[in-house]
């Protein structure tokens, strides 16, 4: 038994001297605090980088012009400048009298919807986008623009974006993942009653930052009764109270003084069609209004100056903080802004 109990004895004994001493423990427990302080501050370092890179991703970019938190784009397809103006458009005219202008803005060559609505949104003229179809294409092989839409350079940096337009073709600018809300004709030609509805709705709903509208029903009135027609003329100013009821949209969501709001065209035309090499169709009315942007004034009063439908987008992503498309063919129209904070 006693041989036992010494056998144990030592055996615990063994085990005892297996365990640290008080100055061991003490020196483990410091280093395991050193450990654990450690990864404590590791972690803590890795959770304050990824907030910073998560801030860095979603923080607004600065903007130029402070007060300008949201764009509108309108797009009236087929407007030709002269019968904007001969039309009673007052709701165009008040973006006119408080903003800067022109009527002698230029399209694309091509001069037809889908190629000059893709310059238009991308900044780069139709040989570089690519998109030089004007139809639905074939079912099963989509085919996106070759560089990044407007939409898609507002979404990287953060914006929600909207694409509301009442044609179905429209939906090559829609590729997946670079457009928050989308509401696009589901047939050729929808109608510009459906058009404010949608526009209505996703302001109201959603205030995106970004907004496109496109407006169909004066072209369709130029294809079936004529550019000249008395029908088109009637359309055009039906247009304009349609327009008006996008702006009380903005109102009603608490953001038309901080938006800036572009109203342009894609072509114009003559007879009952449009094309290239037709000045009828190649001109476009250009109107851009908000605060910061200089008030009545009159683009062409710059000889110099001309004004293509590939600087809408170059002049929207300055006024939002984005860099412009890399290879764009559009220019910044800083003519128009009255005061730039940068
Ligand atoms: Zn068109």
């Amino acid at each position: 038994m006693g041989g036992k109990r010494e056998s144990e004895a030592g055996a615990w004994k063994a085990e005892l001297s297996q365990l640290p001493t008080l100055r061991d423990r003490g020196r483990a427990g410091r280093v395991g605090r050193m450990i654990f302080f450690r990864g404590f501050v590791f972690i803590l370092c890795g959770v304050v980088f990824l907030r910073a890179q998560t801030a860095t991703e979603t923080a607004p970019p600065a903007r130029p012009i402070a007060a300008i938190e949201h764009v509108l784009i309108v797009s009236i397809d087929g407007l030709r400048p002269d019968r904007a103006l001969l039309a009673d458009m007052p709701v165009l005219r008040g973006l006119v009298r408080e903003g800067a202008y022109t009527f002698w803005a230029k399209t694309t060559d091509m001069a037809v919807t889908l190629p000059s609505h893709t310059s238009m949104l991308t900044g780069v003229v139709p040989e570089k986008h690519g998109v030089v179809w004007n139809s639905d294409l074939p079912i099963g092989k989509p085919m996106w623009p070759r560089v990044p839409t407007l939409f898609e350079l507002a979404g990287n940096a953060g914006y929600s974006t909207a694409l509301i337009a009442g044609k179905s073709k429209f939906s090559a600018l829609n590729k997946p993942g670079t457009v928050t809300y989308a509401a696009i004709a589901d047939q050729p030609k929808s109608g510009n009653a459906e058009v404010v509805a949608n526009a209505v709705r996703i302001i109201t709903a959603h205030r995106p930052t970004l907004v496109f509208v496109h407006f169909p029903d004066v072209d369709s009135a130029g294809h079936k009764f004529g550019w000249g027609s008395a029908e088109q003329l009637a359309m055009i100013e039906e247009n304009d109270r349609q327009l008006g009821e996008v702006l009380a949209a903005l109102s009603a969501a608490g953001i038309r003084e901080k938006t800036a709001i572009f109203v342009t065209a894609d072509h114009g035309g003559a007879g009952k069609n449009h094309g290239p090499l037709d000045p009828r169709s190649a001109h476009i009315p250009w109107v851009l209004n908000g605060p910061g942007i200089k008030r009545g004034f009159d683009l062409t009063g710059d000889a110099l100056l001309s004004v293509r439908t590939e600087d809408t987008v170059a002049t929207a992503c300055f006024l939002l903080g984005l860099a412009p498309q890399p290879d764009s063919d559009g220019r910044v129209l800083g003519e128009a802004f009255a005061k730039v904070s940068r």
